[in-house]
This record gives structure tokens, sequence and C-alpha cells, in this order.
């Protein structure tokens, strides 16, 4: 079997960043289990019973509108507290991690609940206020219309409901690198998340 790599860590931290760069440098699938609750938050919000709606997802979910935007992440930290929601996603995400060439998984309890059995495991973190105005950056570049005070609430608001909820919560495995990108520019978290990953290759050898 290939590579998983599980790469875990809160909003805008860079985590999707650095598991995209991964995913490309190691020749692996990428899957960003984001999405999954975001599309639950989504038709949660179209009135959708968010149970029903995780059960019957499809890869067409994947590409609705609106996806990426605020709404959807503050919907998608509040189906993601419910856990007939997070077991209805559990099988397509490990279905996904064991595919044949391997992959990269990133999200919150992909550590800890998905593939607890990855041989590399990465908890990608930054402050709150690097965060937020990395955020803010994008969905202003997106045609999103909000302040900096906004994104940060949000942000808040996502770290205190996905760290506190009783169903895998959002935090480090006991075997995974953290990794802090608050002073590093993207070109150098990526470049130290391959040589985290190296490194930890050449000690399981
Ligand atoms: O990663 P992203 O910010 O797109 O995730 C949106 C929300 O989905 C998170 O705030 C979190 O509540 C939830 N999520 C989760 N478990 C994952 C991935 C995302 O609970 N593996």
């Amino acid at each position: 079997m290939g590579l998983t790599i599980a790469i875990d860590g809160p909003a805008a931290s860079g985590k999707g960043t650095i598991s995209k760069a991964l995913a490309a440098h190691f020749g692996l699938e990428y899957l960003d289990t984001g999405l999954l609750y975001r599309a639950v938050g989504l038709r949660m919000l179209q009135g959708e019973d968010p149970v029903q709606a995780a059960r019957g997802l499809t890869v067409d979910d994947l590409d609705a509108d609106g996806l990426r935007g605020p709404e959807a992440a503050q919907a998608a930290s509040r189906v993601a507290a419910i856990p007939e929601v997070r077991a209805a996603l559990v099988d397509f995400q490990r279905d996904f991690a064991a595919r044949e060439g391997g992959a990269v998984l990133d999200g919150r309890d992909i550590g800890t609940v998905i593939c607890p059995e990855a041989p590399v495991k990465i908890f990608v973190t930054a402050d709150a206020e690097t965060r937020a105005e990395r955020r803010f950056r994008d969905l202003v570049a997106a045609g999103h219309r909000l302040t900096l005070d906004e994104v940060l609430a949000d942000i808040r608001a996502r770290d205190a409901r996905d760290t506190g909820r009783a169903d895998a919560p959002m935090r480090a495995a006991e075997d995974a690198v953290a990794l802090d990108t608050t002073q590093l520019s993207v070109d150098e978290a990526i470049a130290a998340a391959i040589a985290l990953i190296e490194r930890r290759s050449g000690e399981s050898r």
C-alpha cells in the first residue's frame, strides 16, 4: 500500500496548501475532508436534515457553489459536532486513505480517528491573528465582503467548537509532529513539511 499522510490543524493554518504540495511532491492523491463537512453544512442551510444530508452525500456536492465561503465554514463546524454526521463520513475518508497509490488527507481528526495508523502525521498550527489575516485575504480575493474582525471572530468560534466537541475533537495525535507556520512563508512551510516526512521515512527504514 502507498504512503498515507495525515495532516490536521485549525482553519487557515496552512494545512490545505501544505497538503496539496505534499501530494504533488510525493505523487499522492489529496482529499480536503473539510469539504465533506462544508457540503453537509450547506445542505443544512438549504433546509435539509444534516444526518440525512451526510448519509446521501455525493461527489457532486463537493463542487457546490459557496462551499469555500464563510457561511459554509460556520455551518460545517456546527454539523461536524453531530456524531451521526461524522459516522456517515468515515468510510468514504478511510477508503480514500487506503488507495493503492497512497494519499494525503487533511482535516481535524485524520491522525486521531480516520487514519490512526498513518505513518506520518503533522499537526499544523499558527496563531489566530495570522490565520485570520490569511483567510481574510483569500476571502476578499474571492469577492466576499467582510472585515478582518469578522474573520477573526469566525476563526475563534470554529476553534472553540472544533476543540470542545465530544466526538472526535480537533487535537494532535500523540505521534504527530507539530509545525507552526506563523513565521513561515508558504515555500518555507512546504519545505519544512517535506523535510519532516523525509526524516520520518528515514527513521522507519
Ligand atoms: O478545513 P475546513 O476549515 O474547510 O473545515 C470546515 C469545518 O469542518 C471545520 O471547522 C470543522 O468543524 C469541520 N471538520 C471536521 N473534521 C474534519 C474536517 C473538517 O470536523 N476532518
